[in-house]
C-alpha cells in the first residue's frame, strides 16, 4: 500500500532550465515545513528544447519527492498544468509556476486556509514585479473583460496559481472539454472558495514563454469557454437593425407621399434595409442555436451538489442507523 500523499505540487515547466533547481529547492523546503506528511512535487516538461528534461532526472535523484512527466512536445501551459493534475495523487493539490514568480513559501499559509473547510484557496496578485507595461495593461484589461461578460464569477488578477481539495480537483479531472482555461473552470465549479493576497516576484531567470500568440489564445479560450456573447453580437444588431428600419421605412414613406423623394430612392432604401435586417435576422439565429450546440459539446455536468442533508428522525433502539449517509 502507498503512503497516503497530503500535498501534490504541479508546475509546469517550458525551457526553464536555468531557474528549476531553485524553484525545487525552495518548493520543498516550503512543503517540508508545513504539516501536510508526506508530498510529491509533479515537474511536467512541456516539450522543452532545452536541458529541462535532464535537469528534472537529476533533480529526482536529490528529491525523491519529484516525479518527472514529459509530454510529446509542446501542448501549452493550460495542457501541462491538466496532465499534472491528472496524475496527483495527493489530498490537496498546488498548482504553481516554475519560474519562482509565485513564492513557494506560501504554501504554508495557503494549507491552514484550506484545512479551514476551503475547497480552493487562490492567489490574487496584489502586485506583479519585473512585468511590462504592455503585460500589466492587456492582464488588467482581459481580467476585467472577462469578468464583466463571463458567466461564472472569475476572479479578477488571479493566475493559476491556486491550492485545491482532492473533490475539486477530481471534479476538474472529469471536464472533458478540450479549450481548457483552468481558472474559469475552477471558478465555475463554485463550492468554497477564498483568496490570499500575494505579490507576484520577478522572475529569477529566464524570459516569459508566454508570446503575445500565446497571451491572445489564452483570452480567447477564456472568454469563449465561458460566455457566448460574442455570438450574441448579431442579435443585439439584428434588434438595433429592426429599429432603425422602421424609422427608415416611416422616412421613406414620408418623402414618397409628400414628392420630396427622389424617383427611386425610396424603393432602393426599401430594399437594401429589409435585405440587411434579414440576413442580420438570420445571423441572429444561427448565433443563438450554435452557443448552445457550442456549450452541450463541452459535455460539463449540468451541476455539483456539494452535500445532501436530511434530518434523520431519531431511530429506534435497535432501527437501522443512518449516520454517515452523505
Ligand atoms: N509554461 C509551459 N508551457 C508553455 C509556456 C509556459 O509549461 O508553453 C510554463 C512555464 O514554464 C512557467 C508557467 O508555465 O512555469 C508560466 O509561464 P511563464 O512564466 O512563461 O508566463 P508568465 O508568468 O510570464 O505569465
Ligand atoms: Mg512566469
Amino acid at each position: 500500500m502507498t503512503t497516503p500523499l497530503g500535498l501534490s505540487v504541479v508546475a509546469p515547466c517550458f525551457n526553464e532550465e536555468a531557474g528549476l533547481a531553485v524553484f525545487v529547492a525552495r518548493m520543498a523546503a516550503a512543503a517540508r515545513s508545513c504539516d501536510v506528511g508526506a508530498f510529491e512535487i509533479i515537474l511536467v516538461d512541456d516539450g522543452s528544447r532545452d536541458r529541462t528534461w535532464s535537469l528534472i532526472q537529476q533533480l529526482s535523484v536529490s528529491y525523491p519527492e519529484v516525479v518527472g512527466v514529459r509530454l510529446s512536445r509542446n501542448h501549452g501551459h493550460q495542457l501541462a498544468v491538466s496532465a499534472g493534475l491528472s496524475l496527483a495523487r495527493g489530498d490537496r493539490v498546488l498548482v504553481i509556476d516554475a519560474d519562482c514568480q509565485d513564492p513557494p513559501e506560501l504554501v504554508g499559509q495557503m494549507v491552514a486556509r484550506l484545512d479551514q473547510g476551503f475547497d480552493v484557496v487562490f492567489g490574487r496578485r496584489r502586485s506583479r514585479a519585473g512585468e511590462s507595461p504592455f503585460k500589466l495593461a492587456t492582464a488588467r484589461l482581459f481580467y476585467r473583460g472577462l469578468a464583466a461578460l463571463a458567466e461564472s464569477d472569475i476572479p479578477v488578477d488571479t493566475g493559476d496559481f491556486r491550492l485545491m481539495s482532492r473533490r475539486i480537483v477530481a471534479r476538474l479531472n472529469a471536464m472533458p472539454e478540450r479549450d481548457r482555461f483552468i481558472r474559469g473552470m475552477v471558478a465555475w465549479l463554485g463550492g468554497r472558495q477564498t483568496e490570499i493576497l500575494y505579490d507576484r516576484e520577478a522572475r529569477t531567470s529566464g524570459a516569459t514563454h508566454y508570446t503575445l500568440a500565446k497571451m491572445l489564445r489564452l483570452a480567447g479560450d477564456g472568454l469563449t469557454s465561458f460566455s457566448v456573447a460574442p455570438l450574441r453580437l448579431a442579435t443585439l444588431l439584428a434588434a438595433f437593425g429592426v429599429c432603425v428600419s422602421f424609422l427608415l421605412l416611416v422616412y421613406a414613406l414620408v418623402g414618397f407621399a409628400t414628392g420630396h423623394a427622389t424617383p427611386g430612392w425610396t424603393s432602393l432604401a426599401l430594399i437594401v434595409v429589409f435585405f440587411a435586417t434579414a440576413q442580420l435576422i438570420c445571423m441572429a439565429i444561427f448565433g443563438e442555436y450554435l452557443g448552445r450546440a457550442y456549450m452541450q459539446a463541452k459535455g460539463r455536468p449540468l451541476y455539483l451538489i456539494d452535500e445532501i442533508h436530511v434530518a434523520v428522525p431519531p431511530s429506534p433502539p435497535g432501527g437501522p442507523d443512518h449516520a454517515g449517509r452523505g
